[in-house]
């Protein structure tokens, strides 16, 4: 079977890490992103350094006709989808519950919630045995925030990644006997640019006391256990969840 990845939000981050290691095992990829063209360039470049076949495609994961569009992309260029990355995620200025609005919180889970639903319904519409397809694996990259709560950071972020936990787990009963693997990974402090959207480009390193290894976590750390998850070897697990979070 032709291995056939999309990466929501792979420009940049761990979704950029993801990306490339994918294409060292063997898949071809589709490189999401929202604004950054010239990083997912970068991205596609390198994996077709490695004799891989790349595409980036432009679309808003808060946008169900852009997500439809992106999957019939990937149909038409790469062919039909065997394991999709939702990992596209936002996260706003931190700050206590007082000063988040509706507004705000309709962005948030636009993107982190709606966009990865959407996304896991069009990868269902083609992998699962149900609709003719031959099986494939999905991870959601939810968050320690989850469980933590964030507080008086973005407890908004912090619930928009417990509504990913609860995509995962019923998806993964939804789908098991039709080819699909539903699995996440919850990152913890992790080196990447999005602590800037929260206002602290240097947070990892002002909390990274707070984990047990003392130390912040590479995108790269968290892109093998995604890859993990996504191959044979976890050929019997689904519904569960890896915390790539240095032991907090
Ligand atoms: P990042 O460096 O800020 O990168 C975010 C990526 O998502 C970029 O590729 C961006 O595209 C894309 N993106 C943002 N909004 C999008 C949208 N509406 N539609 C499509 N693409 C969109 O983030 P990261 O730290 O790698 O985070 C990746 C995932 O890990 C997120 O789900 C995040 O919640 C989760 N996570 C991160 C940490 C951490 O410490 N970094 C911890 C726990 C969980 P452009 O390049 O075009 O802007």
């Amino acid at each position: 079977m032709n291995k056939i990845m999309i990466v929501t939000g792979g420009s940049r981050g761990i979704g950029a890490a993801t990306a490339l290691m994918a294409a060292q095992r063997g898949y071809s990829v589709c490189v999401n992103y929202l604004h950054n063209r010239a990083a997912a360039d970068g991205v596609v470049n390198s994996i077709e350094k490695l004799g891989r076949r790349a595409i980036a495609v432009a679309a808003d994961m808060a946008s169900e006709q852009d997500v439809v569009r992106l999957f019939e992309n990937v149909d038409k260029e790469l062919g039909r989808v065997t394991a999709l990355v939702n990992n596209a995620g936002v996260l706003e200025k931190q700050t206590r519950l007082e000063g988040i609005d509706a507004a705000r919180l309709t962005r948030v889970f636009a993107t982190n919630v709606t966009g990865a639903f959407i996304c896991s319904r069009e990868a269902v519409r083609r992998m699962s045995t149900k609709h003719g397809g031959e099986g494939g694996g999905i991870v959601n990259v939810s968050s320690r925030a989850s469980q933590i709560g964030s507080p008086g950071e973005y407890i908004d972020y912090a619930a928009s990644k417990g509504a990913v936990d609860s995509l995962t787990l019923g998806l993964a009963k939804e789908v098991a006997e039709e080819g699909i693997r539903v699995n996440a990974v919850r990152p913890g402090f992790i080196y990447t640019e999005m602590h800037a959207s929260g206002g602290e480009p240097g947070r990892v390193d002002r909390v990274k006391a707070f984990a047990p290894m003392k130390r912040g976590g590479t995108a790269e750390e968290v892109a093998s256990a995604i890859l993990w998850l996504l191959s044979d070897e976890a050929s019997y697990i689904t519904g569960a969840f890896i915390d790539v979070s240095g032991g907090r």
